[in-house]
């Protein structure tokens, strides 16, 4: 439970994640139960016999949005509250309630097809971004079930060399750049691609270290140069 809360809180796709758990050969909590209650994994479901049921985004759904999360007694989807008005607890809680209201906002989110605040718009920094080894542009690459994508230098897919073609994911970058322009400017609010045209934004994107450890909080920023117009920010 907690590795699926995790990538789902990472915006894994629940459809992403049931695919990785039938992959991995998880079995659904019905299946799991079912020894426990006597019954063999699997039935009929849509008229056809299985051995045991696969994971869908319908049954992520299920599970990611049940109390059961802190711990709660469930009956029909709702906790079970004793006389005093308090969940009755029956297990070691995944998530505290605050994260479990995070979780389903972000449900809702998704599952309303809104965009929150930190969702990338894909291809934000097209033109802005490049490479600072080859002084080439990045591109846009999306990635599979991820909200996020990475821009990298678009040398190596042009069949040109790049000495050290820099790759970034991102919403990292795009939200570094969009922080340097809204300070820069005393913007608030969204800010439109033309914009940052307009105002002769460019940002270049340094290789990596080989090795380094992934990041799990933002960009290394040592990476970045920002610009607008001909003149340079101080960091
Ligand atoms: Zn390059």
């Amino acid at each position: 439970m907690r590795a699926i809360v995790e990538q789902a809180q990472a915006g894994h796709s629940l459809t992403a994640i049931a695919r990785r758990l039938n992959d991995e050969e998880v079995l659904v909590p019905r299946d799991r139960h079912a020894p426990l209650q006597g019954r063999a994994t699997g039935g009929i479901r849509h008229g056809h016999s299985f051995d045991r049921f696969r994971w869908t985004s319908g049954t992520l759904s299920k599970v990611l949005r049940s109390p059961s999360l802190m711990g709660h007694r469930v009956h029909r989807g709702q906790t079970v509250l004793d006389e005093d008005g308090h969940p009755v607890l029956i297990g070691e809680p995944v998530l505290s309630e605050d994260e479990f209201d995070d979780l389903q906002a972000l449900l809702k989110a998704r599952s309303n097809g809104t965009r929150g605040e930190r969702r990338p718009t894909s291809a934000l920094l097209t033109r802005l971004a490049h490479c600072a080894a080859c002084g080439g542009r990045m591109y846009y690459r999306a990635r599979t079930s991820y909200l996020y994508g990475d821009y990298v230098c678009a040398a190596p897919a042009k069949g040109m060399r790049c000495p050290a073609a820099a790759a970034m994911r991102s919403d990292w970058l795009e939200d570094y750049v969009l922080d340097r322009y809204r300070t820069a400017t005393g913007t608030r609010g969204p800010v439109s691609r033309s914009e940052l045209l307009a105002a002769e934004v460019r940002v270049t994107v340094s290789k990596g270290r080989c090795g380094g450890a992934e990041r799990l909080a933002g960009p290394d920023t040592s990476r970045l140069t920002f610009t607008m117009g001909t003149k340079p920010l101080p960091a």
